[in-house]
């Protein structure tokens, strides 16, 4: 679950990382009224659950409260990556000297949490490390002692902070960081820029935490704070129908049941030249209703220019599926072609329902998988 900005920065600064003085407005005279308190130069920042806000146009200085306001009215109702903004941070603006890069995730390589650092923040960390790898430096925490106090001044001292007084404060940053990551169980936690102020001094200017769903039980009060007209519309969709699904970049999209199944799909469209437009697994016993919420959504993607289902019909029933899929299609009509594997419990009936339909078969998954890629370049 992702948090957004005003709320992340509120969770870390109750860690003791210091975050700069704002509020939340829903439309422009509230973004005056918070500029008049804070009673300087402001910035303006969209509350999107998306990066890059800053060079999409969501995040805009304004010097007096009747320019943040006119900022504000230009930002709220604004589109960036697909999702309109609603509410905006107004906080106070700061002048800084450097900005730098820190973030705690959960690194599967190492099975460890991993603290990165880099002094060429600002930018997206993706970013450096295509163009400059070196540039970021990777720490990871003890499983059972966390991290521990030389780690945090060795990533200080790593990304070129030599003053003592610097480094101490970053390493207590970087400290505070890791304990709001671990006790909220936390799948990222990320601050950037973290700036240099003239003095010296450090000052988080963005914050992002992502939370483990699957631990959200265990934080009500976490759970409490998710925004769901924030989320893609594909995302809540598929939260509601009880489907896991994730977006990806490719244009053939996905149905399958089973996550383990769900991967080796994706596999092998991209061992046939192909690329996945997301991860969609329905789970297992999937009736109609779900198939139809589920190819829904994989065509709610504009990039989807085919559809590959694979089922291996075991609790799930073939014919079940494919009367889900001949009902979706009836409510969405749609010109994207469409490959089917289906095989397993009732796979001739399966077979005989979709029959007169313009489905194509596919008798194996690698079969499939190439049928799939044709389709979507238009030679099928
Ligand atoms: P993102 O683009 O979604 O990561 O949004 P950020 O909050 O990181 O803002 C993008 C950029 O705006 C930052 O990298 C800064 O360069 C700039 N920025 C944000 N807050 C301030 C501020 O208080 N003062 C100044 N001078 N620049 C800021
Ligand atoms: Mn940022």
């Amino acid at each position: 679950m992702k948090l957004h900005e005003y709320q992340a920065r509120e969770l870390l600064a109750r860690y003791g990382i210091p975050v700069t003085g704002g509020g939340v407005a829903v439309t422009p005279a509230e973004a005056r009224a918070i500029a008049e308190q804070i009673g300087g130069p402001v910035v303006v920042k969209a509350q999107v659950h998306v990066g890059g806000r800053g060079k999409a146009g969501g995040v805009k200085l304004a010097q007096t409260p009747a320019e943040a306001e006119q900022v504000a009215g230009q930002i709220l109702g604004m589109n960036i990556k697909g999702l309109t903004v609603e509410k905006v941070l107004v906080a106070e603006a700061v002048s800084y000297e450097r900005e730098i890069y820190l973030s705690a995730i959960l690194d599967r390589g190492s099975k460890r949490i991993t603290m990165i650092a880099s002094a060429e923040g600002g930018v997206e960390i993706e970013e450096v490390a295509k163009t400059n790898p070196a540039a970021i430096i990777k720490i990871s925490a003890h499983p059972t002692m966390g991290l521990l106090d030389f780690q945090a001044r060795e990533l200080a001292f790593r990304i070129g902070l030599r003053d003592g007084k610097q480094a101490r404060q970053f390493a207590q940053i970087a400290s505070a960081l890791y304990r709001a990551f671990v006790e909220n169980d936390a799948s990222l936690a990320e601050i950037n820029p973290l700036v240099v102020k003239a003095d010296g001094s450090l000052l988080a200017l963005d914050s992002k935490v992502l939370l483990d769903e699957s631990a959200l039980f265990r934080h009500p009060e976490l759970a409490a704070l998710r925004d769901p007209s924030a989320d893609p519309e594909a995302e809540r969709r598929a939260r509601e129908a009880d489907i896991t699904y994730i977006k990806l970049d490719g244009n053939i999209g996905c149905m399958v049941n089973g996550a383990g199944l769900a991967m080796a799909t994706m596999d092998v469209i991209k061992l046939s030249g192909g690329e996945p437009a997301n991860f969609l697994d329905i789970g297992g016993g999937a009736g109609k209703e779900k198939v139809k919420a589920a190819l829904q959504i994989i065509l709610s993607d504009p990039n989807v220019k085919a559809v590959l289902f694979n089922i291996f019909g075991g609790i799930t029933r073939v014919d079940e599926v494919a009367r889900g899929i001949l009902a979706a299609l009836e409510e969405v009509p749609t010109d994207v072609p469409m490959v089917a594997r289906l095989v397993g419990t009732n796979e001739e009936a399966g077979r005989a329902l979709l029959a007169g339909s313009k489905l194509i078969p596919a008798a194996t998954l690698a079969e499939g998988a190439q049928k799939a890629v044709a389709a979507a370049r238009g030679e099928l």
